[in-house]
């Protein structure tokens, strides 16, 4: 039987956690969110026989017995002992936290806890939440990844513009060099893309607009050269000068959009974090967050998105598929 998945629902914080604090509810949820496979019974891969599962350790255990024939040629019983934790797959697998506490320490990360309160929030060592924040990162960015369409079309009003990030001198006198990100905002829905770059030449920008922009779009930028060609390329382009004005008082463009875009950024982003190989992570919780800017929607959302970046252990449950 296939579990009904949750359409939609809304919590608070408090709510949540409250949630989390009741075992049965807290598997349910993971469960409609399709975060946790709770069948009652799997098939041991190795003899294709129904292991049970025991809530107390949390675990599968195949019982079957075979008869074998031992060293001294004497016929004994075997027990299989195939054993699987019912985490096996899933984002809780290889932690020695609890479901329970993890889904908390999520629950406070989705509602912006940065690091300083994630520690005095669940307790753990400074290093246990840099990890599980990395791995909530990793979540958004392989949605973001996997599931941001190209902006604009016919009709359409796309801003562009680069910005540098992360270009900090420390107090030991290390610099940090920094990471240029490019990125396009769609006026109307305010959707985004955002794209490290390595440089802000004319064929790295151009293969990126192409990538993300569709083609016949009013593309808005500042006057960097390297946009010089998009006229060519078959979108509609308006300049705005910035050495003279925010918005071009001919034909009214500008990019305050994406210019706060970045500002958005800019004040997201912890200073400590800024280190560029890490950026890509932070752009994409940033775009998680701008995505579901309500907190109520963010639960359900990002269980799904785990759901869907470890879909928990595809088995075959009892009565499904070979019972020949
Ligand atoms: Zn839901
Ligand atoms: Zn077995």
């Amino acid at each position: 039987m296939d579990t009904d998945i949750c359409a939609g629902c809304k919590y608070s914080l408090k709510n949540f956690l409250s949630m989390c604090e009741n075992d049965d509810r807290l598997k349910e949820f993971l469960k409609v969110h399709g975060v946790i496979d709770c069948a009652d019974v799997i098939i041991c891969p190795k003899c294709n026989k129904p292991c049970k599962f025991f809530e107390r350790h949390n675990k599968y255990v195949c019982n079957t017995t075979t008869v074998v024939v031992n060293a001294r040629n004497r016929r004994v019983r075997q027990r299989c002992g195939f054993i699987q934790t019912s985490r096996k797959n899933t984002f809780f697998s290889g932690s020695k936290k609890s479901v329970q506490e993890i889904c908390q320490f999520v629950a406070f990360w989705l509602v912006g806890f940065k690091q300083e309160q994630l520690e005095l929030e669940t307790e753990w060592s400074r290093r246990t939440v840099v990890d599980w924040v990395s791995f909530c990162r990793e979540v958004c960015f392989i949605i973001v990844r996997d599931h941001t369409e190209p902006l604009g079309g016919p009709g359409k009003i796309v801003e562009i513009d680069e910005a540098k990030f992360g270009r900090r001198k420390y107090n030991r006198g290390r610099i940090i060099e920094g990471q240029w990100i490019f990125g396009g905002i769609e006026r109307e829905s305010k959707k985004v893309f955002m794209v490290p770059v390595a440089d802000r030449s004319q064929d790295t920008l151009l293969e990126i607009i192409k990538e993300w922009i569709l083609p016949e779009t009013t593309v808005m930028s500042d006057c960097w050269r390297s946009y010089d060609c998009l006229e060519n390329e078959g979108f509609q382009h308006l300049k705005v000068n910035h050495s003279l004005n925010f918005v071009d008082p001919d034909t009214g463009a500008h990019t305050q959009n994406v210019e706060r875009l970045w500002r958005d950024i800019r004040f997201d982003i912890p200073r400590f974090g800024r280190r560029s190989d890490n950026f890509v992570y932070y752009l994409a919780e940033h775009y998680f967050h701008r995505k579901f800017p309500k907190f109520t929607d963010r639960f359900h959302e990002f269980f799904k998105y785990i759901a869907e970046v470890y879909p928990p252990t595809d088995t075959q449950h009892e009565g499904e598929g070979t019972s020949s």
